[in-house]
């Protein structure tokens, strides 16, 4: 092989490297945590909505959405990879359940909240904080991400979507959202447009923890696949509208919860 071959044979191998590497779940994919984000700041009140303009700068609540999974690649945020999900086996409850020692999804939630509360963090933790906020309370919706114990949050459910290799976890963060093609404000439009006022007060009961158990509510409908090889239309005809729903208490909630935190 001269220079040129070897050249292109390397890019071709390193293609195809890319292409065929695995990427880890991310929960919600990029879309989904975006609309979260983009509903809680249609639902911020004056005050927060004018703290958060002031620290976020030229980013929103969907712009610094999926900052959480970007630090995934810097050692720095190591200790942070366990904070996007919570075990909690079938007819447990989040209290007698097992707690990891790196944190979880709710420990994460109420320390975060208690702590930018307090007001004691420096301008530059605190931003950090409420991006990593913005982040969890999506991942908290996403059925998957409060696991059972026993797949990994439904990682190790293999099945083919539209014919397609992928697992159920991945179903959930992104594969029904991009099938809808989308871009994350129409599909944020498209959900406010269903938003009524008795529906929210409902959703608006409640504490960080029963949103955790209206997931594990949820687990007999999710891992309802059928056949694992013919995964698609009929799976999301039947989820869509909780896909939706999830999105909408995600966003609504949290920005329940910055306007309490600076309301
Ligand atoms: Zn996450």
């Amino acid at each position: 092989m001269n220079i040129r071959q070897k050249l292109s044979f390397s890019l071709l191998l390193l293609f195809g490297l890319i292409l065929s590497s695995p990427r880890e779940a991310q929960a919600w994919g990029q879309t989904g945590h975006r609309v979260v984000g983009y509903i809680a700041q249609s639902f911020l009140n004056k005050k927060a909505k004018k703290h958060l303009q002031k620290l976020l700068k030229t980013e929103d609540l969907a712009l610094c959405s999926t900052w959480m999974d970007e630090i995934r690649s810097d050692k720095r945020y190591d200790h942070t990879h366990d904070w996007h999900w919570v075990t909690i086996p079938d007819s447990v409850r989040y209290e007698d359940a097992e707690k990891n020692p790196n944190g979880d999804v709710i420990e994460r939630i109420e320390f975060i909240v208690s702590t930018l509360k307090s007001g004691t963090l420096s301008e530059e933790q605190e931003i950090e904080y409420i991006k990593m906020l913005v982040h969890l309370v999506g991942d908290l919706h996403q059925p998957l991400h409060v696991g059972t114990g026993k797949d990994r949050g439904g990682n190790d459910v293999k099945l083919k979507w539209m014919r397609r290799s992928s697992n159920l976890h991945r179903v959930w963060d992104s594969e029904m959202i991009d099938d809808k093609q989308l871009s994350y404000t129409e599909l944020a439009h498209a959900l406010l447009l269903k938003v009524n006022k008795a529906q929210v007060e409902k959703w608006l009961q409640g504490d960080v923890r029963s949103w955790a158990m209206e997931c594990i509510a949820l687990r007999s409908q999710v891992y309802d696949i059928g056949n694992p090889e013919e995964v698609g239309y009929d799976y999301l005809y039947r989820n869509w509208s909780t896909v939706e729903i999830q999105l909408l208490k995600a966003g609504i909630r949290l920005a329940y919860l910055l306007n309490e935190i600076y309301g």
